[in-house]
């Protein structure tokens, strides 16, 4: 198949995520073939992410042939290559990420199968599932049998007796078979880490995520034994099998979590996975129960884990993608459907 055309969008989103966090800015990927299949894929990066698809990667792509897994590696290393003077990182490979998610999906759709089956042999039928955000009554009322919430340290010292407060609510309310994780959205610090390793202990925490910055290799790899068993999980700021490569060398985490729509996608999410086997770190991804992660977690050596995140109870959400998954009892599963399994909502463009 050649490649006719390819083009990002920014699309019109109402209903922007109403946790802790204002936006993920995720962008729309269309990439188009001469015999008609049409490839959906969803990346990173905002509009800035948009400008780098329709005003470089784009005139980069259209005119090569993708008729192989190895096709799709080729389109990917040489779009990483080209765009290393501003890439490597960040929003280059967020660009990325959506190009290659619709590469995976143009390939999948051209051969009439879902994408796991493009991946390679199926590892999971039905995946284990935690929910992140805040409303854990309703989230163990939904099935779920994990939360994961969110907690700042903004330097006030109240914070040690929230996050403490936190912690024994998420573990009366989902139970004490439950796994129970900590969101700290690079705020806290190697003190106040250490700390709520100590002080948290009787609530059993799974892992802390994203602690100090990504860039503080080296102060993660100190503070994974110092909170024990709890593990030091990230990765979502992370990017590429490279960047990943860096995080292995510094034994920076205990668990990983790329975002595939991110990290550089499902091309860039096997590499990882190649890294994590080497040194024995299961892999997460952040988001892993949008059906970009879904079908990398189904057909790979990926923790049987997805997360989702449901929002609040009956707050409004923007259905940019139809047929998405919704997990039953805690488990989710990708659909047979071909590609990704999901549809694009032209009306939210
Ligand atoms: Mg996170």
């Amino acid at each position: 198949m050649r490649i006719t055309d390819l083009k990002a969008v920014y699309p019109n989103y109402k209903n922007v995520p109403s946790s802790w966090r204002t936006h993920l800015w995720q962008i729309v990927v269309r990439v188009e073939s001469e015999d008609g299949v049409v490839g959906h894929g969803y990346g990173g990066g905002g509009k800035a992410a948009v400008e780098v698809v329709n005003g470089h990667m784009r005139d980069l792509l259209v005119g090569r042939t993708v008729e192989s897994v190895e096709d799709i590696f080729a389109a990917w290393d040489e779009l990483y290559y080209e765009s290393i003077p501003y890439g490597r990182k960040g929003v280059g490979v967020m660009a990325l990420s959506g190009i290659d998610l619709a590469l995976w999906d143009l390939l999948a759709k051209s051969r009439d199968v879902p994408v796991y089956e493009v991946i390679g042999l199926r590892t999971k039928d039905r995946i284990d599932s935690y929910a992140t955000g805040i409303d854990a009554e309703w989230y163990a009322e939904l099935g779920f049998r994990a939360n994961k919430f969110p907690h700042r340290y903004t330097g006030r010292p109240e914070e040690y007796d929230s996050a403490e407060r936190a912690a024994e609510r998420a573990r009366r309310i989902m139970g004490p078979d439950a796994r129970i994780m900590i969101d700290t959205y690079m705020t806290w610090d190697s003190e106040f880490t250490v700390e709520m390793g100590r002080r948290l202990a009787p609530y059993d925490i799974f892992w802390f995520e994203d602690v100090l910055t990504p860039d503080d290799l080296q102060g993660q790899a100190e503070l994974r034994p110092l909170v024990k068993p709890t593990l030091i999980a990230g990765g979502e700021h992370e990017f590429t099998h490279i960047g990943f490569g860096e995080a292995a060398r510094a034994g920076a985490m205990d668990l990983w979590q790329p975002d595939i729509t991110w990290c550089g996608g499902i091309t860039a999410g096997l590499r990882i996975l190649d890294i994590a086997r080497e040194h024995g770190i299961p892999v997460a991804p952040h988001r892993g129960g949008e059906v970009w992660g879904l079908h990398l977690i189904a057909s790979s050596d990926c923790m049987d884990l997805a997360e989702v995140l449901p929002g609040q109870r009956g707050a409004p959400r923007d259905e940019l993608w139809i047929g998405e998954p919704f997990p039953e009892d805690g488990f989710i599963s990708p659909t047979d459907s071909p590609g990704f399994g999901v549809t694009l909502n032209e009306a939210m463009l």
